[in-house]
């Protein structure tokens, strides 16, 4: 039987903001520009697990149970909620894609051990997404 991957979308909007209180004006304004002032996003994150399907089952991860977790875990964690606040030490720091996609893979990695959990991609914008991979 052939390893297969799964992916899954999940959506939330949140706000943030991009902006660190060590960083002087002058260089908040060149690294983040506009986006230091508070604003929102609709993001979308897609999981991709991998397993070998079961032959009486047809599959090997069972969507259901992935969807409730993954909504525990992260979406109801960070939807409709200001980021900076949420996430841990992102206070007064920049909350780019990259610092969202880090704590998601550590959380899902860490609180979901019995799925293999093989790629995330965090999407913040049509045009900009990150990957984090295994
Ligand atoms: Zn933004």
């Amino acid at each position: 039987m052939k390893k297969m991957y799964l992916t899954k979308r999940f959506h939330f909007e949140s706000a943030h903001r991009m902006h660190n209180s060590d960083l002087s004006d002058k260089e908040n304004e060149q690294y983040f520009g506009k986006c230091q002032s508070i604003h929102g996003h609709n993001y979308f994150l897609e999981v991709t697990v991998c397993g070998l399907t079961d032959i009486t089952k047809g599959y090997f991860v069972n969507l259901h149970e992935l969807a409730s977790e993954i909504n525990a875990h992260i979406i109801d964690v960070l939807d409709h909620q200001y980021l900076n606040d949420v996430l841990p030490d992102c206070k007064n720091k920049p909350v780019t894609m990259e610092v969202v996609s880090g704590w998601i893979w550590e959380t899902l990695t860490k609180k979901m051990p019995n799925y293999d959990i093989f790629k995330i991609r965090l999407w913040e914008t049509q045009d900009n997404s990150v990957e984090v991979y295994k």
